[in-house]
């Protein structure tokens, strides 16, 4: 029995090469500048030690997430790469963003004064991106900050400005008012900043066409397959597949129900499969009685409530399928995380991110 080890319920694979690809297919519709890769939230839930460094290998320079942590933590997987703290700077990080050469974006007076005061007691200037508000409201510099920093840029002395980069609030929403009244209060702030090349586009900026190109974009979304332009084909390569297991197959009569609080019953005899996945595994609960898996090319619908470690699936239709079969949970056609999202009334990025830790994880180089 040593070496022996349980069988995966669910298997997890992340295709590190459909990621890699999406960044070249993202570099090539960015021509006029660099393109990063966002890897906050452990590269979207697939991994940052194992996406980050695939991405440095497919010639990515720029790297961001939303903690220091994070970055501290796939520092030394990226030689030569700027990586940059998206959430700007806590007071008491000071000391060892500097020393591990993370940059942080700066978003407040305050947060400015500190980086500065930390490059004076370095002896050196400081790498730094410079966050501007333009209508999301929740970080960057605002008007008043601006302002001062127009009218006395010293507070930038000891400074290495990387970047000034904004967010847009819908990129995705190709006719939205927000991007070009945005990217207009962009430009407006950078032409009173000091100069300084601009990151602009997240994934879905960089559909929205030259207009919104900088000298950075930074997608995220997109290079896990995400689709940056809803409603649209998708461009991007799919990354991610997860398949589970059957644990058992049962018979219900007319009028007999599934699950906690009994929200499915059958109205004819229905065979349904048991799998080995649940809320616990980020197979989100919202996705109750919605949606499907995939056997065969065929569907099997999400039939009453996602429990914990466990949901349950009608297979009346599928005669094949039996115990220890695959169902497609996440597929690269029909279950793509997107498809997922909807039945789960949320979107693909939450699909991802969610993605639960007892998946045995399978990458494909
Ligand atoms: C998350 C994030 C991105 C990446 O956005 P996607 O929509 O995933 O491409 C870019 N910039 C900032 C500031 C972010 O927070």
């Amino acid at each position: 029995m040593a070496g022996m080890r349980p069988t995966d319920p669910a298997v997890l694979e992340i295709d590190l090469a459909a990621i890699a690809a999406n960044w070249r297919a993202l570099a090539a519709r960015h021509p006029g500048g660099a393109v990063a890769g966002v890897v906050k939230a452990d590269a979207y839930g697939l991994g940052a030690a194992q996406v980050a460094p695939a991405l440095h290998a497919a010639g990515c320079r720029h790297f961001f997430t939303a903690h220091l942590a994070e970055a501290l933590a796939i520092r030394p997987l990226l030689p030569g790469a700027m990586l940059g703290v998206l959430n700007g700077l806590l007071p008491g990080d000071e000391a060892l963003c500097a020393e591990h050469g993370i940059t942080p974006a700066l978003g407040s007076l305050d947060e400015i004064a500190r980086w500065t005061a930390t490059a004076q007691a370095a002896g050196r200037r400081l790498p730094a991106l410079l966050h501007v508000d333009t209508g999301m409201n929740r970080l960057g510099l605002d008007a008043a900050a601006i302002a001062a920093l127009a009218a006395d840029p010293r507070p930038l002395a000891g400074l290495e400005l990387h970047y000034v980069m904004t967010h847009l609030v819908a990129a995705e929403i190709a006719d939205d008012l927000h991007n070009a009244a945005q990217r207009a209060r962009f430009a407006a702030a950078c032409a009173r900043l000091p100069a300084a090349p601009r990151s602009l586009a997240n994934s879905s900026g960089i559909f929205l066409g030259p207009d919104f190109a900088s000298d950075l974009a930074r997608p995220g979304a997109a290079l896990y397959g995400i689709n940056p332009t809803p409603g649209m084909p998708n461009p991007m390569r799919p990354a991610v597949r997860l398949r589970a297991r059957v644990l058992q197959t049962r018979m219900l009569a007319p009028g007999e129900s599934v699950g906690y609080n009994a929200t499915w019953g059958a109205t004819r005899a229905s065979r349904i499969a048991v799998v080995g996945v649940g809320y616990a595994d980020g197979w989100l609960r919202s996705q109750s009685g919605r949606g499907h898996a995939v056997f065969d090319g065929a569907p099997a619908p999400l039939v009453g409530r996602v429990s914990m470690d466990l949901v349950t699936y009608d297979v009346t239709d599928l005669p094949r399928l039996g115990v220890g079969d695959w169902l497609d949970l996440i597929d690269h056609a029909d279950r793509t995380p997107d498809a997922v999202a909807e039945a789960a009334r949320t979107n693909g990025y939450e699909v991802l991110t969610s993605l639960g830790r007892r998946y045995r994880r399978v990458y494909r180089a």
